[in-house]
């Protein structure tokens, strides 16, 4: 009995692969017609200074609008566009489209593009940025590139290089979802990174546990030390901006200050932001 609710169990999960593997199938064949269809388009999400508020920064964030299935979100998406080899073109599609965007916004501060970690070790990657850096005219300085930490895992050696290659080009770069890999802390000494990224999980537990707060301040005291700026992500709810900015955290990201919108968000926000668009947050997180 026991052998037959076992198999019972593995056929289901078969089933599920499967139809996982169909869909991922599905998405693949309709990507390559994303791209040379122009169903890819670019949101802004604004990153903030802690203390004063005012707009540091924003992320690009790729969307897929699907003429039948709708918005596909990137969670989805990328890691298709990884396996297919399509995030190349994809990659090297948002970096121009920001840089683009960015150099008539001179007032606009930094934009950051997120770098998959398929195009990170490709080898024409600093080639790519440094062309697109030279044919939009943006000024490299003004470009922050986020990497997640899953590139520093398997190759030391040529990791090291490619970051030094990118920072000779006049590029920053910021280690995404911080805590959330392997995390080694010794990452950070390794390699020079010039801001880090507290990952959205460990902002979301401030005020629920006092690990997650106790985390986040020996992360920000150790980033500090090294001269490493640190961003917090996921920021929702005014507790959590005022305790991020008590424990030193130079900027922060999140609903509480804007969900990613159609165009660069430039200066202070709008006046009174805040409360209006954390209900406006929690208001799509009941619809999500
Ligand atoms: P990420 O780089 O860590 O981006 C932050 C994600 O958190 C975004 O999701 C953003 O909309 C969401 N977010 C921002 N503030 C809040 C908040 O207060 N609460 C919550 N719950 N979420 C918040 P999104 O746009 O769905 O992107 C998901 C991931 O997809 C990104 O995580 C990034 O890893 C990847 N991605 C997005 N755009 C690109 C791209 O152009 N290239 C590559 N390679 N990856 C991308
Ligand atoms: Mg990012
Ligand atoms: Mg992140
Ligand atoms: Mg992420």
């Amino acid at each position: 009995k026991a052998k037959q609710v076992g198999r019972g169990r593995v056929l289901a999960f078969e089933a599920c692969m499967e139809r996982e593997v169909l869909e991922r199938r599905a998405i693949e064949r309709d990507l390559h017609e994303a791209v040379s269809e122009g169903q890819l388009g670019l949101q802004f999400q604004p990153i903030v200074d802690a203390r004063s508020e005012k707009v540091v920064s924003n992320e690009v964030l790729v969307r897929w609008q699907h003429p039948v299935r709708g918005e596909v979100p990137p969670d989805v998406f990328v890691p298709v566009a990884e396996h297919a080899g399509l995030i190349l073109p994809i990659g090297e599609w948002v970096l121009r489209r920001a840089c683009q965007a960015y150099a008539d916004l001179p007032e606009a501060g930094a934009v950051s593009v997120n770098l998959s970690p398929v195009q990170f070790i490709s080898p024409n990657l600093v080639e790519m940025v440094a062309s697109t850096l030279r044919q939009t005219g943006f000024p490299p300085e003004r470009l922050i590139l986020e990497i997640t930490e899953s590139v520093f895992i398997r190759d030391f050696g040529s990791a090291g290089k490619i970051l030094s290659a990118l920072k000779g080009l006049g590029v920053k770069v910021a280690l995404d979802d911080f805590g959330t890999g392997y995390s080694s802390l010794s990452y950070l000494r390794q390699y020079k990174f010039d801001r880090i990224k507290i990952d959205k999980s460990f902002v979301e537990e401030i005020g629920e546990r006092s690990e997650g707060l106790a985390i986040i301040s020996a992360v920000i005291a150790l980033a500090h030390n090294l001269g490493i700026e640190v961003t917090a992500e996921g920021v929702e709810a005014k507790f959590q901006a005022e305790a991020l900015r008590t424990l030193g955290c130079d900027a922060l990201q999140g609903f509480y200050f804007g969900k990613p919108s159609d165009i660069p968000v430039i200066g202070k926000l709008p006046g009174g932001a805040p409360e209006r668009e954390l209900d406006a947050a929690f208001e799509a997180e009941d619809q999500a």
